[in-house]
């Protein structure tokens, strides 16, 4: 199965559950037939380990084996809904600060495409570790979960910059941000403003932004008209796999999770249970994820011509339901034979050698942007459990400290004190606001918590901050920013 070549460059494999070893199996074969020059560490990670040895799903072999070659070429594996262990897919992209995915999404021939168009040659860049994929939960009551949700100004900069990298080396014209700003004002809003930064450095591509529900619509009526795609991770996650149906469905789409050091390909699909053992199991996914990952050692022309193989294959397995041919049941060995045929009629690059440096890392690195304003301390936002009624409330919490005046009250993030509406129905669940006209300080602000404490079941606390001379904070409604 491995080239024979002393000192090969090494790589780690990780087969995955469900369908993984099955599709894996097929990669390599083909991976064989083109003597790609790559030796293969292969490691056990996914459902097993977390289930014996390690909740990561990842052991310590692995984690070593990644960390040493720097390319791990994984199968998909299983996320256990509800409780359980977290997704071990999720944990190995962030444990390893793969913070861009790209996904690349184009029409295969043979491959019937759902909405008639012919071609598409679609990229997306999803960002890949911040959002509210660090599934930082907590029940605040019995009533209320709530996830906390990051968005980072490095971590934008580095996925908008790595996707501006990658337009400008495919020649691509345009580079669209899709995001929720217009809501998500601060969060939303900071990824798009660090995407018209780091825009300026490429005045060659254009760059524009969308509101990601019309994206979902323009996706759907007309996705040639996109070129590159920048989103967040959450909002990614839907529309990618919106995406992969534009192409066929989710066999056809692959991905790379790039990070500063370490990558990871893998199919945007997931574990297939229901066909798993069946010879079901269509490995073109994971297979262009392979190619990606030639592409991305330096091995072009092996991921060159087992793309040529692919179409042929995929031609000469393509159906006319239209015409009475009938559409044959997809086999895993049937599509593993063909590809092997198909790259015995095509010439077999010989004397590439894989290049990629794997610089080690000792310690995170800490990223941090510079300071451009003052940043002062006006209040905060006390999470309070209380089945009271907001008046009533509001009466329980006036006039604790004369600096910090309670300028409103919300539940669910609707205001209901002091304006509200009857109509809006409520949760056991406050947010009170303290907000001082000037700059306060931590031990005011801290005696005030202790105080909201001795009265009601205290849920959580933000602190509210001007940086850079601006409002760190989002407005109630009904609130003015002047
Ligand atoms: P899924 O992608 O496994 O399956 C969705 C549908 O697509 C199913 O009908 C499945 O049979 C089909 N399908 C997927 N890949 C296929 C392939 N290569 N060939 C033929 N048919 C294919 O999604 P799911 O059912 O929501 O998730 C199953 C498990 O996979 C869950 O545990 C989930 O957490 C995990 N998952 C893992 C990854 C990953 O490893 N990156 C991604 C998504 C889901």
């Amino acid at each position: 199965m491995n080239p024979t070549k002393e000192k090969a460059m090494k790589i780690t494999l990780a087969m995955g559950d469900g369908i993984g070893p099955e599709i894996m199996g097929s990669v390599l074969e083909i991976f064989d037939a083109v003597r790609v020059p790559l030796e293969y560490e292969i490691v056990e990670m996914g459902k097993k380990v977390a289930l014996a040895e390690d909740h990561s799903g990842i052991g310590a072999a692995a984690r070593k084996s990644v960390e040493a070659t720097g390319v791990l070429l994984k199968g998909p594996m299983e996320t256990p809904g509800g409780s359980g262990y977290q997704s071990v897919n999720v944990t190995a992209r962030k444990l390893w600060g793969t913070f861009a995915s790209k996904r690349v999404y184009r029409t295969l021939p043979g491959v019937p495409m759902p909405l008639g168009f012919t071609r598409l040659d679609l990229t997306m860049v999803r960002e890949n570790i911040e959002d509210t994929y660090g599934a930082v939960e907590h029940m605040q009551t019995r009533d209320v979960a709530q996830c906390r949700r990051f968005i980072t100004r490095p971590g934008s900069e580095q996925v908008h910059r790595y996707t501006f990298e990658m337009a400008a080396r495919k020649g691509a014209r345009r580079v669209t941000c899709a995001h929720k700003a217009s809501i998500m004002k601060l969060t939303d809003g900071l990824f798009l403003e660090t995407f018209y930064e780091v825009a300026k450095d490429f005045p060659q591509i254009e760059a524009d932004d969308i509101l990601v529900d019309a994206l979902a619509m323009h996706l759907v009526l007309e996705p040639t008209a996109f070129d590159v795609i920048v989103l967040p991770n959450f909002q990614g996650d839907i529309l990618t796999d919106l995406a992969a149906g534009l192409v066929g469905g989710l066999a056809y789409a692959p991905s790379a999770n790039i990070g500063d050091g370490i990558c990871i390909f893998e199919a945007v699909h997931g574990t297939a249970p229901a066909i798993v053992g069946q010879d079901l199991a269509n490995p073109a996914a994971l297979l262009l994820s392979g190619t990606m990952m030639l592409r991305h050692v330096g091995l072009v022309r092996h991921a060159s011509v087992i793309e040529k193989a692919l179409e042929r294959t995929l031609t000469s397995m393509h159906r006319r339901p239209d015409l009475g041919q009938p559409i044959p049941v997809f086999r895993t060995s049937v599509f593993s034979k063909k590809m092997i045929e198909e790259l015995g009629e095509l010439s077999i690059p010989e004397g590439d050698i894989p290049k990629l440096e794997m610089k080690p890392r000792l310690e995170p690195r800490m990223r941090e942007s510079e300071a451009k304003g003052e940043t002062a301390l006006r209040g905060i936002d006390v999470f309070v459990e209380s089945a009271l009624p907001p008046g009533a409330l509001a009466d329980a919490l006036q006039g604790l400290d004369d600096s910090l005046p309670m300028t409103g009250i919300s539940n669910r993030g609707t205001q209901v004190w002091p304006t509200g509406s009857a109509y809006t129905d409520c949760v056991n669940h406050y947010r009170v606001r303290f907000e001082s006209a000037s700059a306060t300080n931590q031990p005011r602000i801290l005696a005030l918590i202790g105080a909201v404490a001795s009265r009601f079941t205290l849920c959580g606390t933000e602190w509210l901050r001007e940086i850079d001379g601006e409002r760190g904070y989002s407005l109630a409604q009904g609130q003015s920013a002047n």
